[in-house]
């Protein structure tokens, strides 16, 4: 597997391979708006012509190439229409139109769903073409459209010498990344990505343009932190506050596979108690092809790299080992991105995923990832036979077929996380001290009873891992084999954003198995 959401595995001088993984299940493929009649040819051929944007149909040359997402396990969804979309009118056309017609509506921005949440058999509203990325230096903000990708965010961001706190996958959309929360590589000191969000401009399934902010529309400002992609709307653009970003060190620690226990229960009581200038993560994957496992810590580091030495140093001595390998290194942010992101040997156009926007060249030279996967967090440090569970379900995972590869990836949490009120956003998940997300990826070629093996391996793994854990899971990492989610993604919120549901789209217009507002 390559690294998950928040690392990369390798040296930082070398092409790491990607940031990148994900999972899932088939998306709603119909609306529960009464249906009136289906659109005929020419109804679609209007839609398109009342576009600025382009429409692609199943008989479009384009559309095999459009309707991939991020992960190869949803290609059997075919959308009955993908819609380009330009602008905030085009939005609304298409909301229009399928509530005239009675068809589904998923929202698409970077495809990265875990759930496949952003394909659907109706009509798929892709905001890939609303990209633009605006700094205002003045005012301390940048204003991003919907639909742009990160690395184009750390890119252009960087240029003004500002950044935001986000994720490290090049390919994951500002959209589903915001709506969820957005866990990033400098998030214990500058929050979850949803807190810097200043304002949102979206389109409610009436086909009302509306923005919000602390003082207009605030209740729906509240839920798009945390409530969820396609839940309220369709966002079109975001404004968040920026942060000051020039250099920052970057650290990798591999370890040998013997001093598994001692660095588990190190890390645990180290990184989210560390300061918020500091982040990092715990990488614990089976070998590949019969290797030992691989265990890596990773981070950044926002201050001097004398200090940042100096932790990771206390880190070595709570472990009582030296690292195997280790590289510890000051960068410029917008290189430390590229390193987090695998990307260093790309340009920023080639860190994209081979797609691309339909009539244009693809440059991107990402590849896409068949993945399941799942979440806890952890609030509380794990105890010696959490730690074992793992070990051993690590250790099970290198004899499965199929390839690929499958383990555990902790992400620190405290800090200015958690300095937040859980009531403040929609985002509740504020007394975390790490998220643990559960992955597995196999080859294009692993045979079916593989994969189920592997998926079933994944599920055992996190049913084992449950007494240790606090209940709830990272709604971005959305796991469609959760069945307490209402709780698990949103706890005590849970009632305001269903109130907030049912002021916007009270007629479940958006609607997937886990949506808000939804049964179940
Ligand atoms: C490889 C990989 C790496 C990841 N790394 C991180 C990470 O570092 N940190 C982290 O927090 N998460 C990470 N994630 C999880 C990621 O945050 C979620 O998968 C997120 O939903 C992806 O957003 P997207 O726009 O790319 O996906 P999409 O699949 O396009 O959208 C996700 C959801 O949002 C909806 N949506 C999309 N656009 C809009 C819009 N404009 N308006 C309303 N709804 C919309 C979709 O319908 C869908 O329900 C990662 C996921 C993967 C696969």
């Amino acid at each position: 597997m390559r690294a998950a959401g928040l690392a990369v595995t390798g040296a930082l001088t070398t092409a790491a391979g990607g940031a990148c993984r994900p999972i899932g299940q088939s998306p709603a493929s119909s609306s529960p708006l009464a249906m009136s009649h289906t659109p005929k040819a020419a109804d679609w051929s209007a839609l398109g012509r009342s576009l600025a944007g382009r429409l692609i149909r199943p008989d479009d040359t384009d559309y095999t190439r459009a309707r991939k997402n991020f992960n190869p396990r949803f290609d059997m969804i075919r959308p009955a229409g993908i819609a380009y979309c330009e602008s905030p009118h085009d939005v609304a056309e298409c909301l229009n139109f399928v509530r005239r017609y009675g068809l589904s509506v998923t929202p698409r921005c970077g495809g990265h769903s875990y759930t496949g949440a952003s394909l659907g058999a109706g009509l798929v509203i892709d905001v890939s073409p609303m990209s633009s990325i605006r700094v205002d230096s003045p005012s301390g903000t940048a204003t991003i459209g919907a639909g742009s990708r990160l690395v184009d965010v750390y890119d252009r961001l960087t240029s003004a010498g500002v950044s935001i706190p986000a994720g490290s996958c090049p390919t994951v959309g500002i959209s589903g990344l915001t709506l969820g929360g957005g866990l990033g590589v400098v998030s214990r000191a500058h929050g979850v990505l949803s807190d810097n969000l200043r304002a949102i401009e979206l389109v409610t399934a009436d086909g009302r343009k509306l923005s919000c902010d602390a003082r207009n529309n605030s209740d729906l400002f509240w839920a798009c932190r945390g409530g969820g992609g396609a839940t309220f709307g369709v966002a079109t653009s975001f404004t968040f506050a920026t942060h000051p970003a020039s250099r920052i060190v970057v650290f990798f620690l591999n370890w040998p596979w013997s001093t598994a226990r001692s660095v588990i229960d190190a890390w645990q009581h180290w990184a989210p108690f560390a300061p918020d200038a500091l982040w990092s993560n715990l990488h614990i994957l089976d070998g590949q092809a019969q290797a030992a496992p691989t265990l890596q810590i990773g981070g950044t580091y926002l201050g001097a790299q004398e200090d940042a030495v100096r932790l990771i140093e206390g880190l070595k001595a709570r472990i009582g080992a030296e690292p195997s390998s280790q590289v510890i290194e000051t960068t410029a942010y917008e290189h430390a991105m590229m390193i987090e992101a695998g990307c260093t040997t790309r340009s920023t156009a080639q860190c994209h995923l081979p797609g691309g926007l339909p009539g244009r060249t693809p440059v991107g030279q990402e590849s896409r990832e068949p993945e399941y996967a799942a979440s806890h967090i952890f609030t509380r440090p794990m105890t010696g036979a959490a730690i074992d569970t793992i070990l051993a379900a690590v250790r099970r995972r290198g004899g499965l077929a199929g390839g690929g590869q499958g383990g555990i990836a902790f992400d620190a949490l405290g800090g200015a996380v958690n300095r937040v009120a859980p009531d403040a956003t929609a985002f509740v998940h504020r007394d975390g001290l790490f998220n643990g997300q559960f992955t597995t990826t196999w080859t294009t070629a692993a045979p079916a009873d593989a994969i189920r093996a592997q998926q079933s391996w994944l599920r055992s793994f996190h049913t084992a891992m449950k007494p240790y854990a606090s209940g709830q899971a990272y709604q971005n990492y959305i796991d469609a084999g959760l069945s307490n989610w209402k709780q698990a993604y949103f706890g005590a919120n849970y009632p305001k954003l269903l109130k907030v549901k049912n002021r916007y789209d009270p007629d479940r217009v958006f609607h997937s198995p886990q949506t808000v507002g939804v049964s179940g």
